[in-house]
């Protein structure tokens, strides 16, 4: 499509990620708030006097420049809008949860371009409060999980059944079936987790911060538990099918 190369565009974005690429410059995925995910070149950022550099580390808000290339798209400017520097990476705990949110925010996006509004608005709200160590990084992390499902449309179901929609409140939990099964739905092998630890991930959905703070250590545990396996069970079949969508694409 030459008529959309070298066509300059302008974005806010979270850096996802930094490689080094050659002896100066460096790849940098982003998410942006428009165009999705974006994987842009940043040149000579690896010098010593490049304050480029600085701006273009992983978990900042940036503003950005870039220009459309013909595979990958390259940075042409970058201003920080706030870049958390050591509030995150001097903090172990809120770096590993940070580097598990930008790891999520990449595999959610296996489009490039293609906007994801509301999981940018999740990512940068979660960096924005693991830098402000307003809560525990687990509990950070797993409502940005949860939410993430659910902007991809996979949330687990909580407050129904998962297989017949029945509303109510469910002891048994199966990730292939998506969340809570009512006891007629309920496939063989369900987890059965602690009624605590499934008001906990309601709370975590819904934002309810004063029920999630007051949680106890061992449900934080088991509901981390569930919402990797769900995570985890969804992003394969994603992947999975990943191929057919590519192929479609060039059918197009
Ligand atoms: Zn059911």
């Amino acid at each position: 499509m030459p008529a959309f190369r070298n066509r300059l565009y302008r974005d806010d974005a979270v850096v996802l990620r930094n490689q080094k690429l050659g002896e100066a410059d460096r790849i940098v995925t982003l998410l942006t708030r428009r165009h999705g995910r974006v994987r842009a070149v940043a040149r000579g950022v690896r010098r010593t006097s490049s304050k480029f550099g600085a701006r273009l580390e992983p978990f900042g808000h940036v503003d950005l420049q870039l220009v459309e290339g013909r595979s990958l798209h390259s940075i042409s400017q970058a201003e920080s809008i706030r870049l958390y520097g050591g509030r995150i990476t001097g903090h172990y705990g809120r770096y590993t949860a940070a580097s598990a949110i930008a790891e999520t925010a990449e595999r959610l996006t296996p489009i490039e371009h293609e906007p994801a509004q509301t999981l940018f608005q999740l990512t940068l709200g979660a960096l924005r409060a693991l830098a402000a160590g307003e809560h525990t990084p687990g509990l950070i992390l797993d409502a940005y999980l949860l939410r993430a499902m659910g902007s991809a449309g996979w949330a687990p179901a909580l407050t129904e059944c998962a297989v017949c929609g029945e509303p109510g409140r469910y002891g048994a939990f199966s990730v292939p079936a998506g969340g809570c099964v009512c006891p007629h739905c309920r496939p063989a092998g369900s987890a059965r987790p602690s009624p605590a630890s499934l008001e906990l991930m309601i709370a975590l959905t819904n934002g309810d911060w004063k029920a999630a703070d007051a949680s106890e250590t061992s449900t934080r545990r088991e509901v981390s538990g569930l919402v990797a396996a769900h995570l985890q069970w969804h992003l394969e079949r994603e992947l999975r099918s990943l191929p057919l969508v590519d192929r479609a694409m060039e059918q197009a």
